[in-house]
């Protein structure tokens, strides 16, 4: 079934206790869409300016199921671009800069040819810009997003309306916390529950996720993955949300179960976009790379 995103394309510049990348492709979009093109057709809506590198285009091109058809490219207008760091365990990351540029301006247009989407995830933006893409699918099947500090800090009262609008949240562990004034993940997500989504997935980096269904409470770990191949965690919330849409939209399924499962999903599509910078390592793979890890996962988190 149909899958859109909206979010943002960018330009980011990341330090890791190794290395640097410097204008690599990014943008909660760009990671999103990359990740569930290994699962089913994913339609972008997003705008970048008129520094959008073509070299960027051509890499998000290169991903067989995405399609490109509602990027618009504003020639006056700046990309989003965002610089980061990370300290020696990886796990924790400083933002360095945040330029919205775009995502200040207009929201991009929905094509008329998308509007029989049926799975809509709202990957991280201005909670505006999401509401006005979800307004564009009355008839949705099932509506996710995903919101970081920024946008709890700058945008609370959008969010908070946005949420009662939405089957779905996807969020880390200090997000949960700083929304909700709440330390524990699974009351933190009981709160948010409150605020009207029917599931919260709680994301703990290398220690995994929660699920908080009405339905149930479900947990997974990370992929264990050895610190040596860990070169640039960016991008794994939202490739982690990726593959998890990717599959929901796959089987056409949106039930506790089905969503169970599609965390590892999630997480075993994430645990390739870490071992390199950008979307490099997600555009070595194939799918049968990623079937081989998922039966991997399984048989390393099997419980009984
Ligand atoms: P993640 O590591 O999954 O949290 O996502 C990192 C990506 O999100 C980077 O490629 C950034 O360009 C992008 N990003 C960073 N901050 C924001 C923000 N406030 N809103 C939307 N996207 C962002």
């Amino acid at each position: 079934m149909s899958l859109i995103v909206t979010g943002t394309i960018g330009i980011d510049t990341v330090h890791t206790p190794t290395g640097k990348a410097e204008g690599v492709p990014g943008g909660s979009c760009a990671y999103f869409a990359a990740a569930a093109s290994f699962q089913t057709p994913v339609r972008i809506v997003a705008a970048v300016g008129g520094d959008w590198p073509a070299e960027h285009r051509t890499i998000l091109e290169s991903f067989d199921n995405v399609c490109l058809a509602g990027l618009e490219t504003r020639p006056d207008s700046k990309t989003f671009a965002w610089g980061g760091r990370y300290l020696d365990d990886m796990n924790q990351r400083e933002t360095l800069y945040t330029h919205l540029g775009v995502v200040e301006e207009d929201p991009p247009a929905v094509p008329e040819k998308y509007r029989d989407s049926e799975y809509v995830f709202l990957a991280n933006t201005h909670p505006g810009v999401q509401a006005h893409l979800l307004s564009h699918f009355p008839d949705r099947k099932l509506a996710v997003a995903d919101t970081m500090d920024l946008w709890i800090n700058i945008a609370r009262s959008e969010l908070v309306s946005l949420l009662g609008q939405l089957d779905g949240l996807a969020l880390n562990y200090e997000e949960a916390e700083q929304l909700t004034d709440t330390r524990n993940p699974v009351t933190a997500a009981r709160k948010i529950l409150e605020m009207g989504p029917t599931f919260v997935t709680v994301k703990k980096g290398e220690h995994g996720a929660i699920l908080v269904h009405q339905d149930g409470v479900a947990v997974l770990p990370a992929y264990p993955a050895e610190l040596e191949h860990v070169v640039d965690p960016t991008g794994a919330g939202d490739s982690f949300a990726g593959g998890f849409m990717g599959y929901l939209a796959s089987t056409g399924k949106t039930d506790f179960r089905s969503i169970q499962t599609a965390l590892a999903w999630g997480t075993v599509i994430a645990s390739f976009t870490i071992e390199s910078f950008g979307l490099n390592r997600l555009r070595e793979i194939t799918r049968a790379d990623i079937d081989e890890r998922m039966r991997k996962f399984q048989a390393a988190a099997r419980v009984g």
